[in-house]
């Protein structure tokens, strides 16, 4: 079945190296056959709400269909460095505050409540996006990791949850692929007892999880091996009942992933591509 969808889109406005304008992406999206789509520009903290005008003005003024959507993707953050954020203390927190923050913070994420509803932001694609505090140890990673996706999952402001256990950064070797930690080379050193409990936690409330095309599926960085083993994770979750949405996570100026590539590797998982998460289009 063809991909129609795509809830994880990011637009020249968002904060990284993302470069595709609005316009750029209405004509891209028809002609790769995806109808109901939205953007999905970057917010760590406030700090980030300047680009989300940005996106928000953009996307208003290029008349888009009713079937394209106007979301964010948040990260998880902490109390401690939105506190920091907000006395002004760092120059330019794109990125939140990275290091020197307690280990065991207070989760948070960087959208208030009435900017949500001042932007219109329709939905909200939350991921975790590094480590809080933690040594660069893969077992404390992964507990960490874990204990921001089930904040996540739990979050009322979420909506889908991106990517999960993606990684990008440290172990990474000389020729540009991951294969060792923190679960690079064996995506079965996640405890399966982490899996459940995100699994339970996803369902008791009603959030999506992502199958993200480009920084998961087929992240040229990641070894076959890897990928194959996430796609397993993601088909399992859907057996038991999790809602899947589907997530481009395009950053380039041409909008589009290899849509045909991920459908035959979707399929040979077994995922039902009939019960993907889908918005219903805007009404006038
Ligand atoms: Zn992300
Ligand atoms: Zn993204």
């Amino acid at each position: 079945m063809p991909i129609r969808s795509d809830w994880h889109i990011h637009t020249r406005n968002s904060c990284d190296e993302a470069a595709l304008t609005v316009r750029d992406l209405l004509a891209g999206a028809a002609a790769c056959g995806i109808s109901d789509f939205g953007i999905t520009d970057h917010v760590h903290t406030p700090y980030n709400l300047l680009d989300i005008e940005a996106a928000r003005r953009e996307f208003d003024a290029a008349c888009p269909p009713a079937s394209a959507h106007f979301g964010v993707e948040i990260s998880c953050v902490s109390e401690w460095e939105l506190e920091k954020i907000a006395r002004g203390e760092v120059e330019r927190p794109v990125y939140g505050i990275r290091e020197g923050g307690p280990a065991g913070a207070e989760l948070a994420v960087g959208l208030p409540e009435e900017e949500r509803r001042r932007l219109g932001i329709e939905y909200v694609v939350a991921g975790v996006h590094w480590p809080l505090y933690v040594p660069y140890e893969a077992d404390a990673i992964t507990r960490d990791y874990h204990r921001q996706l089930l904040f996540l999952a739990c979050h009322p402001m979420v909506t889908i949850i991106a990517h999960p256990w993606w990684w990008m950064g440290r172990w990474r070797d000389t020729d540009g692929i991951y294969r060792s930690d923190p679960w690079l080379d064996d995506f079965t050193r996640i405890p399966a007892a982490m899996h459940r409990e995100f699994s339970e936690a996803v369902r008791a409330n009603g959030k999506a999880v992502e199958i993200n095309l480009g920084a998961m599926i087929l992240n040229p960085t990641y070894t076959e091996r890897f990928r194959w083993q996430y796609g397993e994770y993601l088909a399992a979750l859907q057996s038991e009942g999790v809602t899947l949405s589907i997530g481009s996570d395009c950053h380039d100026a041409i909008y589009g992933s290899d849509f045909d590539r991920a459908e035959q590797i979707l399929e040979r998982l077994g995922i039902d591509m009939s019960i993907l998460w889908r918005l219903p289009s805007r009404e006038y």
